[in-house]
């Protein structure tokens, strides 16, 4: 194994070092050739979401291959502007000179993938490592095993497989993988093994990208239009893989006065979307393996817990279907709420006054994602400027991932480093200082000897 991944770095390094990832027009032919992918095998992609997750062909379009797509052309788009040194002023120290910042690839890299959006969470890492004129391996999840060989089947037919590498496997691949030395690794994922990655890395003093998860919560004042919140909440969770999302909501905070009425909504809105049987709905994606299905419904038969659930709670282990979920009220040191639950079960808490949910939050780790809705401009004031979140949204569930002006990435316990759009290229770019200076201007105070006469100037 060890041997393996040794050869396959061997060999990028030497395509890196010939310089044959650099050139505008590699990349662009490499960037093109995806985009070609997408649209000529996007019936592959869509099957093969559908086998590892069930996931209906709508979601796999919207979440996945027109997003995916969309990053491929906003880098052809913006790649030629992206490649230009900054030119930044001279000071007056190095007069006369010109002073340029200069983006430069950093040579091989890593991108180290999660199950949950197994397509998009690989490629738009890799579009990101391309454009940026890397070499790159690709390792996708072992847990959606058809996204994952459809990967290595596909990529050697598109792109320039002497830079361009799919490795598969799982623990003991990627541990291979992660004894060589690279020049940055992107990880998705969880926070435990982001700490083996972070080890690994540090060996060599790798840079890293660590895309995590976390509690991701969600405020519901009652001054909001009600009906538009609820479709919103229910689609950002159960319309997001049955809420295996690293940004789906997580729970959420309203008052007690007004839980009644958004439980109610809830449940109207869920019942439009996936019918009086929710198990029996193709509009639901499944739980992704046996190990987090039975993960999930323990966290829901604790008694504790159950007693508290007020819409859903069924369960098909054969279809491995879990229904959307919402409880009430759970205490909060069971796991259900003290861990990410990346399922489909969406707690909700109390509070007498929203204003502090704020302190609520701040009082767990740092989320991938925040959400307020609100029509209160105070409040929405106040959740920017005092919560802490790799991203946040209001009046909104996860639309804020899907604008490329925007960078993605968590803060603290969710994660290190952002990507999307620019902010892709910059992730995988080294920003080279440069300063040209001819042989004019000289200050002979620099030069010893530091006579006294010098030193009164
Ligand atoms: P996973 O099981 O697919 O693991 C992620 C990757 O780590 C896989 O490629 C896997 O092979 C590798 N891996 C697993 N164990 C390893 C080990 N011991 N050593 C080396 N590599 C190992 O995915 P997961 O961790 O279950 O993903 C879910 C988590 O990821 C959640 O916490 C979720 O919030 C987070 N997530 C974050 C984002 C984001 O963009 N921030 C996106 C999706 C998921």
């Amino acid at each position: 194994m060890a041997a393996s991944a040794a050869a396959v770095m061997e060999e990028l390094r030497g395509s890196f070092r010939e310089g044959r990832t650099r050139p505008a027009e590699w990349r662009t032919a490499q960037l093109r050739a995806l985009v070609r992918m997408i649209e000529e095998k996007e019936d592959d992609i869509s099957d093969a979401l559908h086998a590892d997750l069930a996931k209906p062909r709508m979601e796999a379009y919207l979440h996945e291959i027109s997003l995916a797509k969309g990053a491929c052309m906003f880098a052809l788009k913006g790649l030629k502007n992206w490649m230009k040194p900054d030119k930044v002023p001279s000071a007056i120290t190095t007069f006369p000179s010109t002073a340029q910042i200069v983006p430069e690839p950093l040579g091989v890299v890593l991108v180290i993938s999660a199950w949950n959006y197994p397509f998009l969470l690989s490629i738009e890492p890799v579009i990101g490592a391309i454009a940026a004129g890397n070499a790159v391996v690709l390792k996708p999840s072992e847990i959606a095993p058809a996204t994952s060989s459809l990967f290595a089947k596909l990529l050697p037919e598109y792109v320039d497989s002497s830079c361009i590498k799919v490795v598969e496997g799982g623990v003991t691949e990627t541990g291979a993988l992660l004894g060589q030395r690279w020049d940055k690794i992107f990880y998705t994922g969880n926070g435990n093994v982001a700490r083996v990655v972070l080890a690994a890395a540090a060996k060599h003093l790798t840079p890293v990208a660590l895309e995590l998860g976390g509690k991701c919560p969600v405020i519901v004042d009652s001054n909001v239009d009600l009906h538009v919140a609820a479709k919103r909440i229910a689609v950002g969770k159960w319309g997001c893989n049955n809420g295996q999302a690293c940004i789906a909501p997580d729970y959420i905070i309203t008052t007690k006065a007004f839980v009644t009425e958004l439980v109610d909504s809830l449940k109207r809105v869920l019942e439009r979307f996936y019918g009086e049987d929710p198990l029996q709905s193709a509009d639901l994606s499944r739980i992704v393996s046996i190990s987090h299905f039975k993960r999930l419904t323990k966290l829901i038969e604790d008694k504790e817990v159950a007693t508290k659930i007020q819409l859903g709670g069924q369960t098909d282990q054969e279809q491995l279907k879990i229904a959307p979920t919402v409880l009430v009220d759970v205490p909060l040191d069971t796991e259900l709420m003290t861990g990410e639950i990346f399922g489909p079960m969406l707690p909700i808490i109390t509070v007498d006054k929203i204003e502090e949910s704020i302190a609520h939050i701040n009082a767990g780790a740092k989320p991938l994602a925040a959400y307020l809705f609100t029509k209160d401009k105070k409040l929405q004031q106040d959740f920017v400027s005092n919560v802490s979140a790799g991203g946040m949204l209001v009046n909104d569930v996860a639309l804020h991932l899907t604008n490329p002006h925007l960078p993605f990435g968590g803060v603290g316990d969710s994660g290190t480093g952002s990507y999307h759009g620019k902010f892709s290229f910059d992730c995988f770019t080294h920003r080279k200082a440069v300063l040209i200076r001819g042989f004019g201007g000289e200050a002979n105070a620099r030069y010893p000897p530091y006579t006294a006469e010098k030193q009164r100037i």
